[in-house]
Formats: C-alpha cells, structure tokens, sequence
C-alpha cells in the first residue's frame, strides 16, 4: 500500500506462501486420486481408465508448480538442482533468498 499503482513482482513471502498452499492442495488432490482409483477398482473391478485419468488430472493440476520462481533470480522452488520436489524451497538454492521471512524484500 505504498501508492504502486504499476504491476509489481509478488514478494519471495508471497510467492513461497502461494507455492505452499499448491504443494497442500497436490498433496490433497493426491491421496483423493489414489482413493478415486480405488473406488472404480473395487466397483468396477478394473482401474486402468479411472488410473489414467487421475495422472492426468494430477498433471494438469501440478502445472501450476511452474510459475513458483523465485522474483529474485526466476529459479523454481520446487527444483532442487535437477530433482524435482512436491515442496518448495524456503530459501532460493541459487540466490540464497530466505522466502520464509515476510520482513524480506
Ligand atoms: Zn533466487
């Protein structure tokens, strides 16, 4: 509120807070694929179909991860050099930013 009225970049705390609640809603959205798929293959007694539905589901859903970079560098903080992780870094591995402190820039 310090009269920007330019788009400006979400803070490494906002951007760390929204990566956050992506990695609880993957996990949520997880463990209801994998019952989703128990379900049809206890009704229907097969889970091929429902099983490619929710890892496609679970894919699209997990693009998001993508636009978690870091506002001081652009790495992503689900990356962990060229391992993927489902949660995100507190502090940038590349900058070293600590995303976790709201007093940071
Ligand atoms: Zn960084």
């Amino acid at each position: 509120m310090s009269g920007e009225s330019e788009h400006s970049p979400p803070s490494g705390y906002e951007v760390y807070q929204a990566a956050l609640r992506h990695a609880r809603f993957m996990a949520i959205a997880l463990i209801a694929s994998i019952l989703f798929v128990l379900i049809v293959e206890r009704m229907a007694g097969h889970s091929s179909a429902a099983f490619g539905i929710a890892i496609v589901g679970l894919v699209i859903a997990n693009a998001r991860m993508l636009s978690f970079n870091c506002p001081h560098c652009g790495k992503n903080l689900f990356f962990r050099g060229i391992f993927v992780v489902p949660w995100p870094n507190a502090v940038c591995g590349r900058c070293g930013t600590d995303l976790h402190d709201p007093r940071g820039e």
